[in-house]
């Protein structure tokens, strides 16, 4: 894997992968809602993520299976 470069600070000392959790301990997750699907299974949850800059402390914050979120909101309307 490629070295991560902070997009603010160009700083190298990024933190992958980082849990987001509430003061309760529990994770965030996106959740992906397509009314489309059958009624069991109209959303879809993934954990987010962030990588954290440990030098100026930038936040970019991305999602567990994005192809598989992405397939759940391409479910349409096959008519
Ligand atoms: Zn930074």
């Amino acid at each position: 894997m490629s070295t991560l470069k902070c997009p603010r600070c160009d700083s190298e000392k990024i933190m992958q992968d980082v849990l987001i959790l509430n003061a309760m301990g529990s994770g965030l997750n996106i959740v992906v809602i397509n009314t489309e699907a059958s009624i069991l299974q109209k959303t879809k949850r993934e954990a987010l993520k962030a990588s954290v800059c440990g030098e100026c402390g930038n936040v970019e914050l991305s999602v567990n299976n994005p192809k598989q979120l992405w397939e759940h909101y391409s479910i349409k309307k096959n008519t």
